[in-house]
């Protein structure tokens, strides 16, 4: 068990006068006990249970280490919850009003009787805000494998190639030759499909002129990383050229000004102002960036409201674009560690224009 992260959850159960915690968010079970699978953890002072079903209870007395797992039988969820907690003395407990539906949060509060439950939000995120030292080194490896398939993804964008061919060819090669699992739904925006931030991919074939946004990532052992480039098929138009130099220009001023004790809304506001100035604020629509780890979008938010300061060993993302209907977009995107030095990209690859 990992007990320093454990107890930093069983302290916010007791700061809100609760004894136990009760996690239902699989990235959150899973960072605070190890267990991949379906079900809930109930955490406290006393000791802590993963309930789950039959399909899982092996699994979970394999992963979750120090935890006590409990199997429960169709239809006794509730009293396998209840059973739980009265074994652990636990009399009030936290659940995560940002993750149970309303139906399952009536469903528990009419099951479990005399034990409280009181709502939190965005406690199990919040101590996932920083990282430890082997949760980088696995975001570390997880970029390296990014890296190596951006470059194939380079030698495989050619005219005549789609959208999807390209998304198909990268997935396949994430889980064949690195063991991996995409991030997330790989985002590739070709031409004028450039100017969907999150444009679904299509059969639009690659022409020559083209730039294609490519917004994909690796994943290890749960742990995501997050990289956006914006690439050429032969020779742009001087207008893409000329949106191109500008993410990128605001992009290394955002990224080379991350550093423990700043604000994230100052870091944001550096970019967004550059593009601003440029004559093209009204084409930066989102948010500068977002943290990363088991989720792809994690605290802190990069954003002009955000009100959370930069720690070492956050993990965040930089990301600056231009989207222009009828004519394309540009993005450049890269995940960084903030250390004591300033930020670090965890990935190797150049943010330089690449024309293919
Ligand atoms: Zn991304
Ligand atoms: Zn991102």
């Amino acid at each position: 068990m990992n007990f320093s992260r454990v107890n930093k959850l069983i302290t916010q159960a007791n700061i809100n006068n609760c004894s136990g915690f009760m996690l239902k968010d699989r990235n959150n079970i899973r960072y605070f006990s190890g267990y991949t699978g379906e079900g809930a953890a109930i955490l406290s002072e006393n000791g802590c249970a993963i309930i789950t079903d039959s399909r899982y209870t092996e699994q979970a007395q394999k992963q979750a280490e120090g935890f006590e797992i409990i199997t429960f039988e169709s239809g006794k969820y509730l009293d396998t919850v209840k059973l739980t907690c009265d074994k652990l003395n636990i009399d009030a407990m936290c659940y995560e009003a940002d993750v149970i539906t309303c139906d399952e949060f009536n469903t528990l509060k009419a099951g479990l009787g005399a034990i409280g439950l009181v709502p939190t939000k965005a406690v199990g995120i919040s101590i996932r805000k920083i990282k430890d030292a082997s949760e980088i080194k696995i975001m570390k490896k997880a970029a390296r494998v990014t890296d190596e398939l951006l470059e194939m993804a380079y030698l495989l964008s050619k005219p005549g190639v789609s959208e999807l061919d390209l998304v198909a060819e990268l997935s396949y090669l994430t889980l064949k030759k690195y063991k991996a699992e995409s991030a997330f739904d790989t985002i590739v925006a070709s031409g004028d499909n450039g100017s969907m931030p999150h444009a679904l991919p299509s059969e639009r074939v690659f022409k020559s002129g083209d730039m294609v946004t490519l917004d994909f990532g690796a994943a290890l052992e749960g742990y995501k990383s997050d990289m956006t480039r914006t690439f050429a098929i032969g020779e742009p138009s001087n207008k893409m050229k000329e949106i191109y130099q500008i993410v990128y220009d605001a992009q290394k001023a955002a990224q080379d000004a991350l550093k423990p004790g700043a604000a994230c809304k100052d870091i944001d506001a550096i970019a967004r102002n550059y593009i601003t100035e440029k004559g093209y604020g009204e084409y930066f629509g989102h948010g500068l960036g977002h943290g990363v780890g088991l989720d792809i979008h994690e605290l802190p938010r990069l954003a002009p409201t955000s009100t959370e300061i930069l720690q070492e060993n956050m993990v965040v993302t930089v990301e600056p674009g231009i989207y222009i209907p009828g004519v394309g977009g540009v993005r450049i995107e890269n995940t960084c560690v903030i250390t004591k030095d300033g930020g670090k990209a965890l990935f190797g690859a150049s943010t330089d224009m690449v024309k293919l």
